[in-house]
């Protein structure tokens, strides 16, 4: 049996660059995959023509980016208008994103508009880790003065993490998000499908391994080292160094004795966050200057992602819907919601639909940074050698893909300084 440098379980975006970046540095990598195709929560369905993401999806200006930029990924696509629309007291109004519709903007007095205008000079030089420890209503009740700025905040840093936690997400990180988008954040031609075919195409180039629709049922160690990678119909996969991108909640699962380790508060502190996402391809757009609007009073986003990439082949746009939920969700509720919100944006919609795709409740994260949170979890799972985590809830401070990515590179980085130390003699270890 061969035994592999790094196996990976999990062929979703951290998993993916976890194994480039390991074969990269010249190891022999495997990806373990349950499904019957690569990708994660990050691939693209075609529906008539039109191609549709696990819900709405824009790649920040953050880590994710610049590490597919160094992959030197071909990822075409374009930056979104930031003219936005919100919805308050199931109205359309501007909303304030730059100089003209800050003073156009019916939904802001005199002295609100001040207020805005001085934090749109004022973000993009934040130092934002000065928040990370405060929660983000903590940061909005202090800094805001005017009651509509302090909800249009509220409804901006919503979309930026996706979690309807204010009192739990911690203001650092997703001020850092809203400071990222400040600087546009760019739709996929022909969807998120597009990244994960590169990454993909750049794993394979490397050498890397795959063992597609193959679930993995446990991890064996021994000694407080790993051994193998056990899969459903039997494989073993021998190896040095494993790398889980899958939930806390499945590593846990999927390592026996892990109550005795850090998997354990990985897997208790986590929380999770989900969102119900209607995505629709329209014929053409009834009300064509709306495409872009935040649900001020209401929990709701939506975006014609069209307007900035190729998403169908036949001219259809497509638009995703995000309602963002809490700890209790009710399916037909937030469809009803999302279908009223398109009602209001585009009406007579139903008219012109060519595709249709709804997803109840997707987990946009598995955990996220929080003010409960006792410690940040990975790369390494201290308690037994060679076993690391990465994913999007692994987080050191980056947000949703950034997350993934970041995450992936930290375990390999950790496993290649690792042998490092393990090739110095013990007396000139820690030298330098
Ligand atoms: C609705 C929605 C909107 C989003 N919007 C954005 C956005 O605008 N910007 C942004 O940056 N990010 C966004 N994201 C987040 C982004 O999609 C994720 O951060 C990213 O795709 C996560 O990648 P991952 O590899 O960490 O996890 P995943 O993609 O979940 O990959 C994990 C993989 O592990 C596999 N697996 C699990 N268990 C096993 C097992 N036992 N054996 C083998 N394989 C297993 C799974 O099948 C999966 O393929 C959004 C997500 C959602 C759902």
């Amino acid at each position: 049996m061969e035994t592999y440098d790094v196996a990976i379980v999990g062929g979703g975006v951290a998993g993916l660059t976890a194994a480039i970046y390991a074969a990269r540095a010249g190891k022999q990598a495997i990806i373990i995959e349950k499904q019957d195709r690569l990708g994660g929560r990050a691939i693209t369905n075609k529906k008539n023509g039109a191609y549709f993401n696990l819900g709405g999806h824009a790649l920040y200006r953050g880590d994710a980016l610049a590490t597919f930029r160094e992959l030197e990924l071909n990822l075409p696509g374009d930056q979104p208008s930031i003219d936005a629309y919100g919805i308050w007291k199931g109205k359309l109004s501007v909303l304030p994103m730059g100089v003209t519709s800050l003073f156009t903007t019916p939904l802001l007095t005199w002295k609100g508009k001040m207020e805005v205008a001085a934090w749109l000079a004022k973000l993009a030089k934040l130092d934002t880790h000065q928040y990370d420890q405060i929660s983000l209503r903590e940061w909005i009740e202090t800094n805001l003065q005017d009651p509509m700025v302090r909800n249009v905040f509220y409804a901006l840093l919503r979309t930026a993490s996706y979690a309807m936690a204010p009192d739990l997400q911690a203001a650092g990180q997703v001020l850092k998000q809203l400071q990222n988008s400040m600087h546009g954040v760019l739709y996929l031609d022909r969807g998120w499908g597009v990244l994960v075919d590169e990454l993909r195409k750049k794993a394979s180039k490397c050498g890397v391994h795959f063992l597609i629709k193959n679930k993995v049922n446990r991890i064996e160690h021994q000694n407080g080292m790993v051994q193998h990678v056990l899969c459903e119909d039997g494989t073993r996969v021998s190896a040095r160094n494993i790398i889980l991108t899958t939930s806390p909640a499945i590593a846990h699962e999927l390592v026996p004795d892990a109550e005795a380790t850090a998997l354990h508060t990985w897997k208790e502190q986590a929380i999770e966050v989900t969102a119900a996402c209607l995505d629709v391809a329209l014929r053409r757009l009834p009300k064509p200057k709306q495409q872009f609007v935040y649900g001020i009073d209401q929990p709701v986003f939506l975006s014609n992602q069209s307007r900035a990439a190729y998403l169908s082949e036949d001219g259809a746009q497509v638009i995703s819907l995000i309602k963002y939920q809490g700890m209790e969700t009710n399916s037909e509720k937030d469809l009803q919601d999302l279908e009223q919100t398109l009602d209001l944006v585009q009406p007579g919609w139903r008219d012109e639909l060519v595709a249709k795709q709804y997803l109840p409740k997707i987990t946009v994260c598995h955990d996220f940074m929080h003010v409960k949170r006792q410690e940040n979890p990975g790369p390494a799972v201290p308690e037994i050698n060679g076993l690391y985590v990465a994913g999007e809830w692994a987080s050191h401070g980056e947000l949703l893909v950034d997350a993934a990515t970041a995450s992936a590179k930290r375990a390999v980085q950790h496993i290649l300084s690792h042998e490092e130390m393990e090739r110095t003699p013990y007396e000139h270890r820690n030298i330098v």
